[in-house]
């Protein structure tokens, strides 16, 4: 995922692909900006993946400790949710920070608008 930043009005956004790095706030052009995932990020991702894990590895090896905690389908079901929630939350929670680390390093990178 890459962030990019504008100088005119200090939004940052999502750069897709496809298109040219415009702002979706007020259309000037934006800047990439390189931000690494903060670890909320990773988190996130690593919950909702150990989480998928933890409920469908029971289902192929029956010798697993945890096994019988996850045994029923509406028990299933509650801890998909639980670790898709939490793991939402978190990678939202890393997005925040992302974007607010772009507004920062575009701020010292671009500072044109700021005069
Ligand atoms: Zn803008």
């Amino acid at each position: 995922m890459e962030l990019v930043y504008c100088p005119a009005c200090h939004h940052v956004g999502i750069k897709s692909r496809l298109e040219r790095a415009r702002c979706d706030s007020c259309g000037a052009d934006a800047r990439l900006v390189a931000v690494p995932y903060p670890w909320q990020y990773y988190v996130g991702v690593g919950l909702v993946l150990g989480g998928a894990l933890f409920l469908f590895l029971p289902q192929v090896f029956d010798t697993l400790a945890w096994a019988g905690i996850v045994a029923s389908i509406p028990v299933r079901i509650t801890f998909l949710i639980a670790f898709l929630v939490v793991g939402l939350v978190l990678t939202n929670a890393g997005l925040r920070v992302m974007k607010e680390t772009a507004r920062e390093r575009g701020r010292e990178a671009y500072p044109e608008a700021d005069a």
